[in-house]
């Protein structure tokens, strides 16, 4: 037996289920690492917490005063705590977290130690941008960033450390994370809502968008992760044929959690409750081993927080379960992948979901608009929601295995397609009559009563409504949801922004309210229609018609990205201030490097295990075999003559495999090389290794896995698809 993989499985079985978490009330312990709002009170002097209080729901800066009472509160709140460091905490663009401690001890004037911790250390830190994506935004001689407070979201502690959540700039200002475009966004939807909410309701002064990610994921044993390579490094197996039983049987979505599972998960729930995570559904997923968390929708910007810290914390703990987490898109060929859907809303300081259908025709109305325009903003800039979703992993999840496919599309559910139809039929230009428009608004009404039994669910679509909210599917797993946050709330501004203006024409033009919204929603429902799609998003036949409604429906990121500088997308984000020319094309070019990268460390990894794993093994094998045929030849003649000829033929395919394989990797390498070697521009270069490297990865794991299932179990090196889901 392979030394490697035999030591896995057996260190496997010492990993059983450990009970630590103590019984606790949730409500007791939530937040108990969070400095909210509510404990800051204890805090500040009233005239401070009152000004902090206006900053935290208008915006506005903080002075210098305003910020040193801020500090002493957030240090006596961590000292009290046992808390020794402090870090801004912000997520740059290589899409994880960052941080970095400091101790709050400092040198006093009178040579004293003691803790330390100021507004200035408090609203700015100025962490080396040059060693974290940055698109060439910064100047080699000046390589400075900063990070700056964002008191939307709360300080917390979080491995015995106050963090601090942050935005991160250059120096030159520009941005190098996902926060202050978000920032940036929301504020910009909050107006546009705003604004469309007072033609229906005078009261409505702020609007927030609400999110509630899902994120699915695996958990695969430590022992057996340790002895494969390609999860270790690239997050994802490189090889590995399907298990003869893996989810055909669907026995798993939904199934009783394994016992190990469950007391990981307890553990998980409780740290993210002490963390404000409002963590509240878990379940089996369709893979085995595969789950899922989703927690209680939050504001925007909290949520994108929260996930950010899920996603680091579900690391942590897992550890102390043995277990490791995939976050990866697509960790195992030939089964579901993982995503983390981005359920969406609208919500007003008066408490109404803007998408949710309201009482009365006048709030069905108000709905109808912004589910409209919604619509619309998918429909305007359908390659910009695919680009902010793309990624190498999402690009191999993406329109396989029951995940949505990778042309854009939104799902209304039949009895919206219908009430949208009527509108269409009975709205025109010209004036409807008084009978027509109480007719019009009795249906318009009715929409709550429709909706109540409204289970339709399509789960083929990447960006459904699903009753009260927009959910859009398609984003990976391993995402920052800031991305797809940024486009989705500055496309559906951008579309509330444009419906206000075309109404108010209308309107000074003497058309009364009603109808003038009417007559814009009516065009927006006929132009909608391009992109509304209620049917199986799965099949072959959508594709082809997908294509002819003009929609994108190519798989490549490199491509998909290439939206992020089309003129459309550069005109949306520039002129409403979220991004400028240059942190675009920034953005554009490091997301081409992490594919470039991504992809580049696959293609070695590969090429290493092709070579020293799986060919030394092939061809040990094969020995075995030359001998085994010897020896009947030998001394078993009459044997020899009935089975030589299949022995001769398994040493034959063996040959075969392995030289397809010498030679591909030979290929591959030559294909890197030519890239690495001739393309100095890394958009280009990103672009090179899609075209000549990428496919090389399934043609060399296609060899493998077919040797896997001729090779002697018992020497094969890597854990086997059926040991890494199957053990639990
Ligand atoms: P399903 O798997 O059927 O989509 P889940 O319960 O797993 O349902 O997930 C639903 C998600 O939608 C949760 O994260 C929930 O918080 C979120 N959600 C519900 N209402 C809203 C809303 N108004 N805005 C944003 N997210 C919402
Ligand atoms: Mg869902």
């Amino acid at each position: 037996m392979n030394k490697i993989r035999f030591s896995a499985l057996k260190e496997l079985s010492s990993h059983l289920p450990v009970k630590n978490t103590k019984a606790y009330y949730p409500s007791d312990v939530f937040g108990c690492d969070v400095l909210t709002l509510d404990k800051m009170q204890r805090y500040l002097s009233g005239e401070a917490f009152k000004q902090l209080q206006q900053i935290m729901s208008e915006g506005g800066t903080i002075d210098r005063n305003l910020a040193d009472q801020v500090a002493a509160a957030m240090k006596t709140w961590a000292l009290e705590k046992g808390v020794t460091h402090y870090t801004h905490w912000f997520h740059p663009l290589n899409g994880s977290t960052a941080e970095k401690h400091d101790s709050f001890i400092d040198v006093q004037t009178n040579g004293r130690i003691a803790e330390t911790f100021d507004g200035r250390m408090l609203v700015q830190q100025e962490p080396d941008a040059s060693s974290f994506p940055n698109g060439g935004i910064r100047n080699t001689f000046e390589a400075r960033g900063y990070t700056a407070w964002d008191p939307g979201s709360p300080a917390f502690i979080n491995n015995n450390t106050l963090c601090i959540p942050t935005v991160f700039v250059a120096y030159t200002g520009e941005a190098l994370d996902y926060k202050t475009p978000l920032l940036k966004a929301l504020s910009l939807i909050d107006k546009a809502a705003v604004d469309i909410c007072q033609y229906f309701d005078k009261d409505v002064q702020k609007v927030i968008a609400t999110l509630g990610w899902e994120q699915e994921y695996f958990l695969v044993d430590e022992a057996l992760y340790n002895a494969r390579p390609d999860l270790k490094l690239c997050g994802r197996t490189l090889m590995g044929h399907s298990a003869a039983k893996d989810q055909q049987l669907e026995d798993h979505y939904f199934g009783a959690i394994p016992e190990r599972v469950n007391t990981f998960m307890d553990e998980l729930e409780y740290v993210c409750h002490r963390l404000g995570i409002p963590v509240k559904t878990r379940h089996n997923e369709v893979a085995p081993n595969q789950f899922e968390l989703a927690p209680i929708f939050e504001e925007a910007n909290l949520a994108v927080d929260h996930n950010q810290l899920l996603m680091s914390t579900i690391k942590r703990v897992a550890r102390h379960h043995h277990f490791r987490v995939l976050l990866h898109e697509k960790p195992y060929k030939g089964i579901n992948g993982s995503g983390k859907h981005n359920n969406w809303s609208l919500l007003t300081d008066t408490g109404v979901n803007l998408l949710s259908p309201g009482k009365n025709p006048k709030s069905n109305m108000q709905f109808l608009v912004f589910l409209v325009c919604t619509a619309k903003a998918v429909l305007e800039h359908e390659a910009l929601f695919k680009a902010c979703i793309v990624s190498l992993g999402n690009e191999r999840r993406l329109g396989g295995d029951e995940a949505p496919p990778v042309i854009m599309s939104v799902f209304l559910g039949q009895q919206l397609d219908s009430i949208l139809n009527e509108i269409e039929e009975k709205v025109s230009s010209r004036k409807m009559s008084p009978d027509e428009k109480t007719e019009l608004k009795l249906n318009v009404g009715k929409i709550p009563e429709i909706m109540r039994d409204n289970t339709d669910r399509n789960r083929t679509s990447p960006f459904a409504f699903t009753g009260n909210r927009f959910e859009f599917r398609a984003v990976g797993s391993s995402a920052n949801c800031g991305a797809a946050m940024i486009v989705l709330n500055t496309a559906v501004a951008e579309q509330l922004m444009i419906f206000k203006r075309e109404t108010d024409a209308l309107i000074e033009q003497g058309v009364k309210k009603d109808e003038a919204i009417f007559q814009t929603l009516r065009g927006y429902i006929i132009a909608c229609k391009k992109i509304r799609f209620e049917g199986n998003g799965y099949s072959p036949e959508w594709r082809e018609e997908a294509k002819q409604r003009g929609l994108s429906v190519s798989n490549s990121c490199i491509e998909a990205l290439r939206a992020y500088l089309s003129p459309k997308a550069r005109k949306l984000f520039t002129e409403n201030g979220i991004f400028t020319d240059r942190e675009l094309e920034a953005r554009y070019e490091i997301k081409n490097e992490i594919y470039l990268k991504k992809l580049q460390i696959e293609s070695r990894v590969l090429g290493d295990l092709a070579l020293n794993h799986i060919i030394p093994t092939a061809i040990q094998y094969q020995n075995t075999l030359i001998a085994n045929v010897r020896g009947l030849k030998e001394i078993l003649p009459d044997v020899y003559a009935e089975v030589g000829e299949m022995q001769l033929k398994a040493i034959k395919e063996i040959s075969e495999r392995t030289r397809e394989i010498r030679t591909l990797v030979e290929e591959m390498t030559e294909a890197r090389k030519r890239a690495n070697n001739q393309i100095p521009n890394e958009v280009e270069r990103a672009a090179a290794y899609s075209a000549t490297v990428l496919s090389y990865l399934d043609r060399i794991r296609y060899h493998i896995d077919k040797l896997e299932l001729l090779v002697d179990d018992e020497i094969w090196p890597l854990p086997k698809y059926r040991e890494l889901l199957f053990c639990k």
